[in-house]
């Protein structure tokens, strides 16, 4: 049987560790802000390069941390891709403010920056948006792949508008050498289970390098703590990291590094075995850019049929994401139509992930591509 995602391949290596690690907690019983989560920031900020990493509860919550620390609200607009998961989206709309969507660039599903440009150069004349105040960009990390942050950084400092790269896939990543967490003013991660670095439950983190901003970070996520714990210096949340999602963390960053190296290994082995299999787009990755390969996702025509066939074969594969924001019930206020952002459309009805983790043997792969040959 061929698995999508295979967690126990994982834990079987790192279980002795990882037992020891959270039978210390136990021990220690700070199971809230225990000495495992500052040492997990510590760890996580060598690795990525950020100056400050500012563990919490979810990928969900660091987005609304770092959209709080900006004040975002009413009347504001938060530019965004609609080819993404909800959370990236959900955010800014919980704050009361606006999500606009700016279509992706086909060859990597990522925030187009000709098409940001493009919006924010007519933002006022779309009578949707004639009272609103661009804010800050979105960019999302899809499948792993960082976005054209060289282009995207520079439109948001010439629109004096603040980036926030949604990395909850691309941790692990990097752009010119720059890792995740050290691209743009402010990243934020998730370790839900399924991500390159997941817990065993829910967590997440900011990345940044604006002392100051991650001090905001820091207070809003204990809420809103000033000097002391009943010292309140602003609306915040409970937004933190359990000490023993931190301590499964650090047993997994032993061998992260080397699992990012696994991932890449994998890709180019599915590139290889995918060459000249025609009606099959493979991923691109830009020069100077390096995935996590969180998926490793094809695109083709007659998608539907061939997943179905797939799964008849015995391969499972998943479509991230079938519907795109603009489209979606929750959103349908915002008044946008079919037709809106045609490339987020299209690439939502060609993708499909096939099995990606870093101990995905070499026979399952093969047989992947077996069946997908077959199948074509
Ligand atoms: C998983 C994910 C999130 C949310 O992370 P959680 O930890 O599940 O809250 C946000 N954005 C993207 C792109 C994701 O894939």
């Amino acid at each position: 049987m061929i698995q999508f995602i295979d967690l126990k391949a994982q834990r079987e290596r790192l279980e002795a560790d990882i037992l020891r690690r959270i039978q210390g907690v136990l021990d220690h019983c700070q199971f809230i802000m225990g000495p495992e989560v500052a040492e997990l920031e510590q760890r996580l900020a060598e690795y990525c390069g950020a100056d400050h990493v500012i563990t919490c509860a979810s990928g969900t919550d660091a987005l609304l941390l770092v959209l709080m620390a900006h004040g975002v609200g009413p009347g504001d607009a938060v530019l965004t891709t609609p080819f993404t998961f909800i959370a990236t989206a959900e955010v800014i709309s919980l704050l009361g403010a606006t999500p606009v969507y700016v279509d992706v660039d086909p060859a990597t599903y990522t925030l187009d920056p000709d098409a940001l440009r493009r919006t924010l150069e007519s933002f006022h004349q779309d009578a949707r948006w004639k009272d609103l105040t661009p804010r800050g960009v979105i960019p999302v990390d899809l499948y792993g792949l960082p976005a054209d942050y060289r282009r995207l950084n520079k439109i948001a400092a010439e629109h004096g508008l603040f980036m926030l790269e949604d990395g909850a896939q691309s941790f692990g990543g990097s752009v010119d050498g720059h890792m995740v967490g050290d691209i743009t003013h402010a990243a934020t991660t998730s370790f839900f289970p399924a991500k390159p670095l997941g817990c065993y439950g829910d967590g997440g983190a900011v990345m940044t390098n604006d002392g100051e901003f991650a001090d905001v970070i820091r207070s809003l996520r204990v809420h809103g703590k000033g000097s002391h714990k009943y010292d309140n210096m602003r609306i915040g949340l409970n937004a933190r990291l359990d000490t023993m999602q931190a301590a499964v963390l650090l047993g997994k960053m032993v061998v992260f590094a080397e699992e990012i190296e696994l991932r890449n290994r994998i890709a180019a082995r599915y590139d290889a075995l995918l060459d000249g299999l025609d009606g099959v787009i493979r991923p691109h990755v830009p020069e100077g850019h390096r995935s996590a390969w969180a998926q490793y996702t094809i695109r083709l025509g007659e998608r539907d049929r061939v997943q179905t066939a797939l799964k008849a074969a015995g391969v499972p594969s998943v479509v991230y994401y079938p519907t795109p924001m603009h489209l979606q019930t929750a959103f349908a206020d915002l008044g946008y139509r079919k037709g809106d952002l045609p490339e987020s459309e299209s690439a939502a009805a060609e993708v499909l992930s096939l099995p990606m983790y870093p101990y995905l043997p070499e026979s399952d792969q093969e047989a992947v591509v077996r069946a997908l040959r077959d199948v074509l």
